[in-house]
């Protein structure tokens, strides 16, 4: 007997052929038969009307610490997402001697806006090594995990402080192959790196420090195992960006390895620039070489308040430097000096035209409900101050506990995003799962791809979307046994309504350990989630089983994939 039959779906299989009827038998965690199925099987679901297809693969998050509280890392598995690649942008949680993991928290709270408080609260730190680590999240794991190891963390492993002074003498750079072994022996995929990220003193992360010998040593040590480098470019420039994949390409080729770098954004000001890094792609995938660009589905939205650092501040020292070296007493306090306030609205011209245009998300206080949902502009207006002071003041008013939401940012161009989406070069990725837990909810991009631009727009079709999340991205990265609905694969398994899947509301929920908050989706139209042929979610029960696996990278072909 089956233990788990699903009858009367419409396969959708991973392959990108044309969706056909037909069941599925699962034993243990294989699937058995795919075919018409006689007989009981110890569980059935009926699939009738809706989609069965391969688990998508989220190959951009930094789950690393949600796992170690979060084995099913919510809400992303409820959107059939049934593995995920942490450790990347050049953090991991391991491997991490003790005395660096104040300094490593300081890192993930600057670069992926995680709470100081969350990691106090919720982590209890009893492991050094990567295999620690792995032994650590293994434990009630729901979701599979192919983790990325980070170059910074491998720097401070090796170097200590001088990983973010110097570069690295020979016997360190030796050292540092020998850490990357022991990682990618203990289950690691691959290798995450930056060249553009600041650490919580708003200094160049380790890996930053690295000269172009270095990368190279560690990446003939990807070689010997075949398996993937990740990169963060400095994305907000083309020319510096073709630089880096022409980095990658060479790379890629000398040692057999794929690449990839995050994130590609395309916006209606820079689509020329956008077309430029596609066309040095395509050259490159043209010679052999493997530089996979990640490109999101979702367009860019940002919510804050004064409280943390937000990306949205970036290019205004200024505000930045409060928000990130400030207590709130602080801020306020700032707030209500008169010089000093000149001085922040000053600078904050630049952005004369976005503030009236943000919208008020919540307020605290009962006064100012009134102006919930309503724009900076409208309140201004109703003020009759500047929406810079409004902002101001409700923040003061509030003691910073006042959200603002600047929507649709970028990468909003349906035509243009669309394209890059279905492009046989493009990796569908970079969602940042786990991070940016207050600026942006980064769940249910998949459930957006279906919902937008297969159903509404047309720009492909469910079979592409499918193909695209889960094989092409379980091939990129030499994940073997999945992606597929195939006799003798793993049973990684979403049922979903192609009539209604889509991405819910963004909402603020408080499940973050420390009292924290953060925004997420919920999932509709997912009807079942299955993992490893156990039932992880469902619609009508919610989490269930956690037979989740630490996936190692498999040694991936030295070739490019056929373009589509
Ligand atoms: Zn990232």
């Amino acid at each position: 007997m089956y233990d788990l039959v699903i009858r009367n779906g419409r396969l959708v299989d991973g392959t990108g052929m044309p969706a056909f009827m037909a069941d599925i038998a699962i034993s243990g965690n294989r699937i058995a038969k795919i075919g018409r199925i006689d007989g009981k099987a110890r569980k059935e679901i009926d699939a009738a009307g809706k989609v069965v297809a391969p688990g998508f693969i989220d190959p951009h998050t930094h789950f690393d610490a949600q796992l170690l509280w979060d084995g099913y890392a919510k809400p992303a598995l409820s959107h059939g997402v049934t593995t995920i690649v942490p450790g990347n942008c050049s953090l991991s949680l391991a491997p991490l001697k003790a005395e660096y993991r104040t300094k490593l928290v300081g890192m993930f709270n600057q670069i992926e806006e995680m709470p100081l408080k969350a990691f106090k609260e919720g982590v209890v730190w009893d492991w050094e090594t990567f295999s620690e680590y792995i032994t650590r999240i293994r434990k009630g794991l729901a979701i599979n995990v192919a983790p990325l190891v980070g170059h910074s963390v491998i720097r401070l492993w090796v170097m200590g402080d001088a990983a973010m002074e110097r570069t690295a003498t020979p016997e360190e750079i030796a050292g540092m192959q020998d850490v990357l072994r022991e990682c990618l022996d203990a289950g690691a995929i691959g290798l995450s790196t930056s060249y553009v990220d600041m650490d919580e003193k708003l200094q160049p992360v380790p890996s930053r420090y690295a000269d172009a010998g270095e990368v190279e040593a560690l990446a003939s040590v990807l070689g010997e195992y075949g398996r993937m480098l990740q990169i963060v470019p400095e994305f907000y420039d083309p020319d510096l960006t073709i630089a880096r994949l022409d980095q990658l390409a060479e790379i890629s080729l000398k040692y057999a390895i794929p690449t990839t770098f995050s994130p590609l954004f395309v916006n209606a000001d820079n689509m020329d620039a956008v077309n430029k890094v596609m066309k040095r792609v395509d050259e490159q995938f043209a010679r052999g070489a493997r530089v996979w660009p990640q490109v999101q589905t979702r367009p860019i939205d940002i919510s804050f308040c004064f409280a943390v650092p937000s990306l949205l501040f970036i290019r205004l020292p200024g505000w930045y430097r409060i928000m990130r070296f400030g207590s709130p007493e602080q801020i306020v306090a700032a707030f209500k000096d008169p010089a000093t306030r000149e001085k922040l609205v000053a600078e904050a011209g630049v952005y004369t035209a976005l503030w009236p245009t943000l919208r008020l998300r919540q307020v605290q206080t009962v006064g100012n409900q009134k102006y919930v949902g309503k724009t900076v502009g409208e309140i201004a207006d109703a003020r009759g101050v500047s929406p810079i002071d409004a902002m101001i003041d409700l923040s003061i008013e509030e003691n910073l506990d006042a959200h603002f939401l600047a929507a649709d940012m970028g990468h909003n161009s349906d035509e243009a995003v669309g394209s890059l989406l279905k492009h046989p070069r493009v990796h569908i990725g970079a969602s940042d799962g786990g991070a940016h837990i207050l600026s942006f909810s980064t769940y249910g991009d998949t459930g957006y791809l279906f919902a937008h631009f297969v159903r509404d727009l047309k720009a492909m079709n469910i079979e592409a979307a499918v193909k695209k999340i889960t094989s092409e991205t379980a091939s990129i990265w030499g994940i073997s046994d999945r992606g597929l609905l195939q006799q003798g694969y793993v049973a990684d398994i979403v049922v979903f309504d192609p009539q209604t899947i889509n991405r819910g509301e963004e909402k603020y929920v408080q499940d973050v350990p420390g009292d924290g908050s953060r925004y997420v989706r919920d999932a509709k139209g997912v009807d079942t989630v299955i993992v490893g042929g156990g039932v992880a979610w469902s619609a009508s029960t919610g989490y269930q089983e956690a037979r989740g696996e630490i996936l190692p990278g498999q040694p991936v072909a030295a070739r490019a994939l056929e373009p589509a």
